[in-house]
């Protein structure tokens, strides 16, 4: 038995960050031991969501956890996820694990109806609204390479880009 570990978050402007995730092909025991890792790393963080690509693996799975906010863990998992069908519109402030110290409003659907497969293979089907189907669009954003502030009006995206500079720059004196 391996101890699970914390795993380095990658950052913006990390170019993993921006590349498409590859289909999970099966679930060995070294992909076990990613997700474990991946559930040690969303606690340590602490955040709700955190997909593969954002641990460096460019894989199409992510993990969850909604019942963190009620102090009560609820480890989920989705592999190779799709969105099938969305509804409505709704905009509200969300974060990233991998762009610190960001919040911002992003527009996203209001309800989403996700396809995918859990750990054991096994086919799932969910269909979630409010801060769940908010956290599946971000996350299934991941697997695409596409970050929030993309989800941003064009003035908004400038905005961000130009603080990022400043603050790199900052970071690099
Ligand atoms: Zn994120």
């Amino acid at each position: 038995m391996s101890a699970m570990s914390i795993l380095r978050i990658h950052e913006f402007p990390d170019e993993v960050l921006r590349r498409p995730a590859d289909p999970v092909g099966n679930v060995d025991g070294r992909l076990q031991a990613l997700i474990d890792d991946m559930f040690e790393t969303l606690y340590a963080a602490p955040g709700l969501g955190l997909a593969a690509p954002q641990v460096g693996a460019p894989l199409q799975l992510f993990v969850y956890d909604m019942g963190i906010r009620e102090g009560e863990r609820e480890r989920k998992i989705i592999l190779n996820p799709t969105i099938v069908e969305q509804e409505g519109e709704i905009a509200e402030e969300e974060g990233c694990l991998s762009i610190p110290d960001y919040r911002e409003i992003v527009k996203r659907a209001a309800k989403v109806f996700l396809k995918g497969y859990d750990r054991d293979g096994r086919e799932l089907q969910i269909e979630a609204h409010g801060l769940e189907a908010r956290l599946f669009q971000h996350e299934l954003d991941h697997l695409n390479g596409v970050l929030m502030f993309e989800r941003l009006s064009p003035l908004k995206r400038d905005l961000f880009q130009r603080r990022l500079k400043k603050r790199l720059k900052t970071a690099g004196e």
